[in-house]
């Protein structure tokens, strides 16, 4: 099955407060914290406290709260870092799915990246 979820991954143990995180925001279906390598000066993982592989799996999967629920903390994330259209800025939001989309951690996150200009989209 594709969708087959390891609970061994690093933001499941993340979740299970086994490994500290510098969290953002957190509600009752998603949790937002730093990437530990930030590739621009706001960089924010926000990932459902679900265990959902990838974005198609979350899609086709989660419940309406959780994807809500989800989303709104994308929203306080821009909120909070100053980095959304409400500030005048702009972001770039990212997920990375499976083998060619070369994900490291097969739990479902969104990249949210901000506070400089970004280059064009690459391969
Ligand atoms: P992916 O390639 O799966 O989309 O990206 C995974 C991201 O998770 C990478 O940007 C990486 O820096 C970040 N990351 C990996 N391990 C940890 C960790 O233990 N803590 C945090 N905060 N980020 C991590």
């Amino acid at each position: 099955m594709a969708f087959d979820y390891d609970d061994s991954n690093i933001f499941a143990r993340i979740l299970r407060g086994e490994i500290p995180n510098d969290t953002v925001a957190e509600n009752d279906h998603a949790l937002a914290f730093r990437d530990i390598a930030p590739k621009t000066p706001s960089h924010v993982l926000v990932i459902p406290k679900g265990r959902y592989v990838s974005l198609d799996d979350f899609a086709a999967n989660a419940s309406a709260e959780e994807i809500a629920g989800f989303m709104r903390l994308c929203a306080e994330v821009c909120a909070r870092e100053g980095i959304g259209l409400e500030a005048g800025q702009g972001f770039r939001a990212i997920s990375n799915a499976g083998p060619h989309g070369v994900q490291e951690v097969p739990h479902f996150h969104l990249h949210i990246m901000g506070g400089r200009p970004m280059g064009p989209m690459v391969s």
